[in-house]
């Protein structure tokens, strides 16, 4: 059995998982960068060991300095939270190599799923519908035309390797099919050393609904129902939800039969979530499986009333899950924001720095997800995520209210942040009514932002304005030694040029 956990994670997930192991009384063994030194989980957890320099391809993604440290803590499991080595299936095979358990999937699972054409090609042989499109990978150009002849425009050009949006392109004539393959192919390259990109059909008036399954080393698979994340901005979630407002009790039921049907067919173990487009006439495709915990895990919690890392936990203790799929059911309505250090009205700009005051919300049906304190930097180098607001109420009309109180509430000074822009969406009609898609954010655009400018030319400003910013901020702090180390970018780290073939 589990003992002594090391979390090779930062922020607040690494928190998250860490209060879950402490209500189990497990050891809790925190890891470290450069930049991390005052970091909230290294105070929280029960020892601390440093793994290098700032930039994650140093510290959070050096499989080294983990196995490291987690053989000088002794700890006999490890746990990846999301984003850095959790789908990384040459980490996963290491652990087990050292004897450690990772708590995750095995390196076949993350290896099948982590490549979009092999998932598309596993997902068809087990029935689940995928997006129609091609299911190898584009070899040449003149094959292309003739496929998005067949299958029509739009399309969406994506990276075999692909995640959070990278890699991707929308498509909607021939005149730009061969550029922007091009362009994608460069794309994908660069961030994951794989340039294999294929063809799906453009899903018009898209929402983007998940599901949430648990399966045990037994052969127990079930779901947990699903989360509605089609509140978006350039293919990243900024909202999430569950019920889905979309959802019928007969689509659920069905959409779960698929949804344990893709985690069976790799042989799945862990929790995991499997992401479906659907279309405004309820046509569901399969986009692709994560194969870890996800950034929006709580509100499945919250309505569900299950903990999915104690969950894990217990999976990878070779326990059989705690219940099974007749005993759950949705409980109300949860929402989640996330609050990123960042400025919506400037492009999204990151906005990284000192936490001056901060006031958290509380009360009844909030859950505060974060890990910034006053005094605290947030630093230059990760995801500029704060925390996670979390509301839930009796129905879909309670939680929008208390998420209103919740953001209303909140009060943090010192970094800009995205409270504003998310009070905003909660008083835009399409979301209050649930009747929205991915295009919200675009659709909505004039009530959810005070800029004037818009389009291109407000993408133009923002970039001459972040660029002016980041050499200020050169001069100011240490620089990290690649600008891939900035910003929003945890998705796609750990997948780089790390996929073992199998
Ligand atoms: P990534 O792994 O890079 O995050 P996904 O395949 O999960 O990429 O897609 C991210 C988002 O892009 C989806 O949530 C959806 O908004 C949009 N998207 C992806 N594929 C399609 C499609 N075929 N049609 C319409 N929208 C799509």
């Amino acid at each position: 059995m589990i003992k002594k956990v090391l979390v090779a994670n930062r922020g607040e997930i690494a928190l998250r998982v860490m209060r879950s192991c402490r209500e189990l009384r497990l050891v809790t063994v925190a890891v470290f960068s450069d930049a991390d030194r005052k970091a909230m989980h290294v105070r929280y957890a029960d020892e601390a060991y440093y793994i290098g320099p700032a930039p994650s391809r140093d510290s959070y993604l050096n499989i080294e300095a983990i196995i490291d440290a987690a053989k000088k803590a002794g700890a006999d499991a490890i746990h990846p939270g999301y984003g850095f080595l959790s789908e990384n299936a040459a980490f996963s095979e290491r652990c087990k190599q050292e004897g450690i358990k990772f708590i995750g999937p095995d390196a076949y699972a993350i290896t099948t799923m982590g490549d979009k054409i092999t998932a598309r090609k596993t997902m068809i042989k087990s029935g689940v519908p995928v997006v129609p499109g091609t299911t190898e990978k584009l070899t040449d150009e003149e094959q292309a035309k003739m496929i998005c002849n067949k299958i029509g425009f739009p399309v969406m050009i994506k990276a075999s390797a692909g995640g959070g949006g990278k890699g991707m392109r929308l498509i909607k004539s021939m005149d730009d099919l061969i550029p922007m393959i091009r362009m994608a192919r460069s794309e994908a390259l660069n961030a994951f050393g794989d340039d294999s990109v294929y063809i799906e059909k453009y899903i018009e008036s898209p929402h983007h609904i998940e599901f949430q399954i648990l399966a045990d080393q037994h052969g127990n698979v079930i779901h947990l129902f699903e989360r509605e994340c089609s509140i978006q901005r350039r293919h990243q979630k900024v909202i999430e939800e569950t019920p889905s407002p979309l959802m019928t009790p007969d689509l659920r039921r069905e959409m779960g039969e698929k949804a344990v049907a893709a985690a069976k067919a790799v042989n799945y173990e862990g929790a995991g979530t499997i992401e479906f487009i659907v279309s405004d006439q309820l046509e569901y495709y399969f986009l692709e499986m994560n194969t870890r915990l996800q950034v929006e895990h709580p509100v499945t919690e919250r309505v569900v009333g299950v903990d999915l890392v104690k969950e894990q936990i217990n999976i990878a203790n070779g326990l059989p899950l705690s219940f099974k799929q007749d005993e759950l059911y949705q409980h109300g309505h949860a929402i989640q924001c996330r609050i990123y250090a960042e400025d919506p009205d400037n492009n999204f700009m990151p906005n990284p720095g000192i936490i001056k005051h901060i006031t958290e919300p509380l009360g009844l049906g909030v859950r505060y997800d974060g890990y910034v304190y006053e005094g605290y930097e947030i630093p230059m180098y990760y995801d500029p995520l704060i925390c996670k607001l979390i509301t839930w109420g009796q129905t879909r009309k309670e939680s929008i209210a208390r998420m209103r109180r919740a953001l209303y509430e909140y009060k943090i000074t010192g970094v800009t942040t995205s409270i504003k822009f998310l009070e905003r969406i909660m008083d835009t009609p399409a979301f209050i009514d649930g009747k929205y898609n991915t295009h919200f954010i675009e659709d909505n655009h004039e009530r959810l932002f005070t800029s004037k400018l818009c389009g291109t030319q407000c993408e133009d400003m923002a970039i001459i304005a972040a660029f002016i910013d980041y050499l200020d901020k050169l001069s100011r702090v240490r620089p990290p030694k690649n600008t891939e180390d900035i910003g929003n970018n945890w998705k796609d780290f750990g997948r780089k040029r790390n996929v073992l073939r199998l």
